[in-house]
């Protein structure tokens, strides 16, 4: 019997190999398989004769084979099949490359419909490797087609099929999530329908009408599994605070706080006093002083008696805290403390005694301090930094092991538009840090091609001359489908540089597989200044700050997304001395052109944000991978924000009418919700 959960081995044309590919994307059943969704569709609707056939762009043609195909042998690996064929309006010539199977195929006589790319001139045009179906079949021509994303062992047409006998299998077994009376309120089409026309639309209106109804039901069970999660927490108490005076605090900073991170501490110890627990995104980009607007909130809470934990995504950048910022609260009488999986056990215990004790105010780490092992006294404020590795489970977690409900503080650097923003963290609420501190400079970006690395060496070596530093993000050896190895990319790039390039200079190298004491090390002495090149992998991409590192050189940018080369970039810049990021890349392709070139124009992480929407989509931004939150598969938000209204509009009204989705009508709500959240690991039970 066929079920949603059929393993696609069933369906005829998957045999192991491609069984295989296909699990590298994510389908391994009929349910994933048709929840696949195309990135694109191919309009091959419109049918030209050979003389009205454009030119450089993919159309179908209806001809007839005017000879018999002559296949000839060029060399090996090289054979070529070319065939004439006419209409009544002129001829075209067709070559195929290796597929003088084909030859067989094509018989002398019939028309057939044949679909690609015509090159040449308008008196004689051909077309390489064209598809081609008989003129009466109606399967890939003639109709608009989807295009999938691929992978190695993956091909359209194996999908095209693939996913039509899914459909097939599946129409009696789609369950309709959205009741009957919400689909005509939203005037939202049945999931069959949604379903077929997703992948096979009979035109584009109904791609459209498939398309609003499959986002609409995304967005709408996310915004109930937000609100749900939200709702719990509301009916929670945390630690109640009283006002504090912050001014001894800002006294003591060597520098004043902008507007903006004013703006950010206070809404945060508005929370703390509001007796709820506080659950707070405080957004900002790159450099906008996120962590001393975290320093505040944990001068504020220590001195309301509570112990105040900082998380951060990496070792690198807990230790780099503690060194900034236990000076500083030091001095106000907050006793800090650092654990990291590199203190020996010994020391780790120590410190943990310490804070169960009550005797540490405030402590700096890894996820580590989610462990079972960490026990605190009284623990009041969690800060979690650069949130976009920190997901819904960890926030959860927490929650979870501090008994009472501590307060919650999220910085993250993703600056995403606000209406994302609260639809992402529909859970949280916001505070924008949208000022950069005082005299920031831009930092010039060039994108340029790698024969420039003798330029770029030089322009390193008179930087370092001045007395700054430079970063290089090596280049990663290995295709999609290996593992790249980080660490020898690294070492051997850098030893590399030192021998060949900058004997003369001092050249340190950083990666993730380096012991983290090791790691601590070579980071203290380039923010100390010891060391003038740091060659590094992207573990330096998020929140290090060395304010006298004025070049940021990434190898292969092509390899990175816009919000990442963002960060990377975000390294320089920090201090008073011009800063330049230069990026670079062979690749040619369009997508990784206009992503670099966008680098070159603009230094708004805002911006930036925007662009990356619009070259990847919002599968990125939605991801688990940033956000800890369930994949979204069709939500374009660009164009969506509106619908995006209507979908939290419909949530609202849904828990307003029942709110703990116990009617039988909205089982299969609860059912996908617990699906949705239980895979991103946020545990909606
Ligand atoms: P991010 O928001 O990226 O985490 P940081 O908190 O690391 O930024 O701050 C970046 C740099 O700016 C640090 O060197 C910090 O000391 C400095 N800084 C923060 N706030 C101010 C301010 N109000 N005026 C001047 N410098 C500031
Ligand atoms: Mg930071």
């Amino acid at each position: 019997m066929t079920e949603l959960h059929t393993n696609v081995r069933y369906v005829k044309g998957i045999g192991e190999a491609r069984a295989k590919a296909l699990a590298k994307v994510g389908i391994t059943d009929l349910q994933s398989l048709i929840a696949y969704f195309p990135r694109a569709w191919e309009d091959r609707t419109k049918l030209y004769t050979i003389d009205a056939l454009p030119i450089g762009e993919p159309a179908c043609v209806k001809a007839m084979v005017a000879a018999p195909p002559v296949a000839s042998h060029v060399r090996q690996g090289l054979d070529l099949l070319k065939v004439k064929v006419v209409d009544g309006t002129a001829a075209l010539f067709l070559t195929f490359f290796n597929q003088s199977y084909l030859k067989n195929a094509l018989v002398v006589g019939r028309s057939y419909v044949f679909y690609g790319k015509a090159e040449g001139s308008l008196l004689r045009k051909q077309m390489v490797n064209p598809l081609f179906e008989p003129e009466e079949a109606g399967q890939i021509t003639g109709r608009i087609m989807p295009v999938y994303p691929l992978t190695a062992g993956l091909t359209q047409s194996v999908m095209h099929k693939a996913v039509r006998q899914g459909l097939d299998a599946c129409t009696e077994l789609l369950p309709e999530v959205l009741p009957d009376r919400l689909r005509m309120k939203y005037e939202l089409c049945h999931i069959n329908f949604a379903y077929e026309n997703i992948h096979f639309p009979t035109s584009f209106e109904a791609l459209g009408v498939a398309r609003r109804r499959l986002t609409f039901e995304e967005l709408f069970l996310l915004c109930v599994g937000l609100q749900l999660l939200r709702r719990r927490r509301t009916g929670e108490t945390g630690p109640v605070c009283r006002p504090v005076e912050l001014e001894s605090f800002y006294r003591a900073l060597p520098f004043s706080l902008t507007g903006a991170q004013k703006r950010a501490v206070d809404e945060a110890v508005g929370d703390m006093c509001a007796g709820r627990p506080m659950n707070r995104l405080c957004q900002g980009d790159v450099g906008s002083g996120k962590t001393m607007v975290a320093a505040a909130c944990v001068y504020f809470a220590v001195k309301n008696g509570l112990q105040a934990a900082m998380m951060a995504p990496t070792e690198l950048l807990a230790q780099q805290h503690f060194r900034s910022l236990a000076p500083l609260l030091e001095k106000q009488g907050v006793r800090c403390a650092l654990l990291t999986g590199s203190l020996s056990a010994k020391e780790k215990k120590e410190v943990q005694g310490r804070l169960a004790a009550g005797e540490t105010d405030f402590v700096v780490g890894t996820q580590a301090l989610l462990s079972r092992d960490v026990a605190f006294a009284s623990l009041g404020l969690v800060v979690a930094d650069e949130q976009h590795r920190f997901g819904v489970a960890q926030r959860a977690a927490l929650s979870a092991k501090a008994g009472e409900h501590p307060h919650i503080l999220v910085m993250s650097a993703t600056p995403i538009p606000r209406t994302l923003a609260l639809m992402i963290y529909g859970d949280l609420d916001l505070s924008v840090i949208d000022e950069l501190p005082p005299g920031r400079q831009q930092v010039d970006t060039f994108a340029v091609p790698d024969s420039y690395h003798p330029r770029v060496f030089r322009f390193i070596r008179k930087h370092v001359a001045a007395g700054r530093q430079a970063y290089i993000i090596c280049p990663m050896v290995g295709g999609p489908d290996t593992l790249p190895n980080e660490k020898k990319a690294a070492t051997d790039y850098a030893a590399k540089l030192q021998k060949e390039v900058f004997p003369d200079l001092r050249v340190a190298c950083v990666h993730g597989k380096l012991r983290s004491g090791e790691k601590e090390k070579v980071m203290a002495s380039f923010a100390a200044g010891e060391t003038d090149i740091l060659v590094s992998t992207t573990v330096v991409e998020v929140g290090v700050d060395v304010p006298n590192a004025t070049v940021m050189v990434v190898e292969n940018a092509e390899r990175f997304g816009l919000s990442q080369l963002h960060q990377l970039r975000g390294r320089v810049g920090r201090g008073k001395h011009k800063s330049y990021c230069i990026l670079f890349s062979d690749a040619s392709n369009e997508e990784t052109r206009a992503r670099l070139k966008v680098m070159t124009e603009t230094n708004d992480g805002f911006r930036l944000a925007q662009e990356d929407l619009n070259l990847r989509g919002p599968g990125d931004f939605f991801g688990q991978r940033q956000h800890g939150l369930p994949q979204l598969k069709v939500a374009d938000l660009q164009c969506d924000l509106a619908l995006m209204q209507l979908a939290r509009q419909a949530a609202e009204e849904l828990l307003a009418s029942d709110e703990d989705l116990s009617a039988p009508e909205h089982r299969a709500i609860a059912e996908k919700l617990r699906a949705m959240f239980d895979s991103a690991g946020g545990g909606m039970n």
